[in-house]
């Protein structure tokens, strides 16, 4: 069978940080296994999602590197839905209960205060068709739920029953039925909860791995027994740790700063978000890896820790950097362009060690093509009005600087800093910048002899 996965977004919201994890890592498992990968939108509540948001996940997943084999919406397949719901009822597993949700608080409260667990007592299958046929004559209509199989012939008296899968990020897992609730698949106006359309998809799209957070690990259980249910094999799960910042705090949607669309605009690489997010919380390093490829030999879901992980945003910035300092001039040659700077490989290699972003290239262009504000420092007026007499003459190679510097070392006796500093200073405007043996052909003659006093 071909490995397919599935990332399975609700489109209430832009993806950040954390939730560009699962993403990640269903599509290297894909692109390990040369499976395929299902972008799906588990759109059902269809209040909170918006297209504007699925449109925003598809270019934040194209902007990482994840182009989707195939695409679907759960709003598409509300009657495949029905088929399976209705399938459900026949065999006697579906039931409709009746109480509002005032009631079943009123309930659980009352559990909870005599020391119960607040599990659903089925009253709902206890009804007779008379009770059913009343609370519809007072406008009421049913909740459905799936009576989970923990229990013999007597629904009423549960016992220990534990699902277990060989779970591929936390290995051996087990769940209890017996302490759960029957849980609510279609809502009393004939809307469906996430459960039921995720298991639906996943037999009809044929899934075979389902990776995402350990928040659904208590789900599983329940969604193993509808698989079965279904008449259906439950795929392979792996649940892997969530992401949190330094001090635990989790990401929820609405953190702006750390949506992929807030790092893309803030010109950070793909690659490092990409490689943050996956590396973060493993027993591997954390290191810019310069493509996918790469990163599918090094991405290992039972190399994923236990604990969360966590991240501080800082250190993506420092991973980007170390990105961009590596990368080649074809890699970046095209977005140059874009940004105005008309130059070839020399000047990227010169000014990638100095840049944390590929756009802070163009305040070295800037420098390159000037104008520039120079500066000169009181104590470096003297010497710096030497230095145009002492340029060799000819064209601007990478030999210039130093046979510049070795003249004025002679005729002034300065040396170190105090000799190299000045001249920075007045052809850069900093103090501080790209190697100035590469930068000087760069900048060139004309441009040098206008910023020297
Ligand atoms: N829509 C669900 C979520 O975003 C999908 C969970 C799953 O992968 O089954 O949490």
């Amino acid at each position: 069978m071909t490995v397919t996965v599935r990332f399975a977004p609700s489109p209430t919201g832009h993806i950040h940080i954390g939730n560009s994890r699962p993403a990640l890592f269903n599509w290297l498992f894909s692109r390990k296994e040369g499976g395929r990968f299902v972008l799906r939108f588990d759109d059902t509540d269809l209040e909170r999602s918006k297209q504007e948001y699925a449109e925003s996940i598809e270019k934040d997943l194209r902007w990482l590197g994840i182009i989707p084999d195939f695409i679907e919406r759960q709003s598409r397949r509300v009657a495949s839905y029905d088929v399976a719901s209705q399938k459900l009822k026949d065999a006697g597993l579906l039931y409709p209960c009746y109480e509002t949700p005032e009631e079943l608080d009123r309930r659980r409260s009352r559990q909870r205060s005599l020391g119960r667990p607040p599990v659903y007592d089925r009253a709902g299958l206890k009804q007779t068709a008379e009770e059913r046929a009343a609370f519809e004559a007072e406008g009421r209509r049913p909740h459905w739920r799936f009576i989970l199989p923990n229990h013999d012939a007597d629904p009423f008296e549960t016992k220990r029953t534990d699902v277990t899968w060989n779970d591929l990020c936390r290995g051996e897992q087990s769940v209890d039925l017996s302490s759960m609730s029957d849980p609510v698949l279609i809502r009393a106006d004939g809307t469906y909860l996430y459960t039921l359309p995720s298991i639906v998809d996943d037999i009809d799209m044929g899934i075979t791995h389902v990776i995402r957070g350990e928040d659904h690990v208590a789900n599983t259980g329940v969604q193993i027994a509808i698989f079965e249910a279904l008449g259906a094999a439950a795929p392979i799960f792996g649940h892997h740790n969530l992401l949190t910042t330094r001090d635990g705090e989790g990401l929820s949607k609405r953190k702006g700063a750390l949506s992929i669309g807030s790092l893309r605009e803030a010109g950070l690489e793909p690659m490092s978000v990409a490689s943050l997010a996956v590396l973060t919380g493993t027993s591997q390093a954390v290191e810019p890896v310069q493509d996918m490829d790469a990163l599918i030999g090094k991405f290992d879901l039972a190399s994923i820790s236990r604990s969360s992980a966590k991240f501080d945003p800082e250190e993506l910035k420092n991973l980007n950097a170390r990105l961009v300092h590596e990368l080649p001039y074809e890699a970046v040659s095209d977005r140059l362009a874009d940004l105005g700077i008309e130059a070839g490989a020399d000047f990227w290699e010169t000014v990638r060690g100095n840049c944390e972003t590929v756009n802070d290239a163009a305040d070295f262009w800037q420098i390159v093509t000037g104008p520039v504000v120079s500066r000169i420092e009181d104590e470096d007026r003297e010497f710096v009005a030497k230095t145009r007499n002492f340029l060799p003459d000819g064209e601007i190679t990478p030999e210039t600087w130093s046979a510049w510097t070795s003249a004025l070392k002679s005729e002034t006796g300065r040396k170190g800093r105090g000799l190299f500093m000045p001249l920075r200073r007045v052809l850069t405007g900093m103090d501080h910048g790209p190697d100035m043996k590469a930068m000087l052909p760069l900048i060139g003659r004309r441009n040098i002899l206008d910023r020297l006093p």
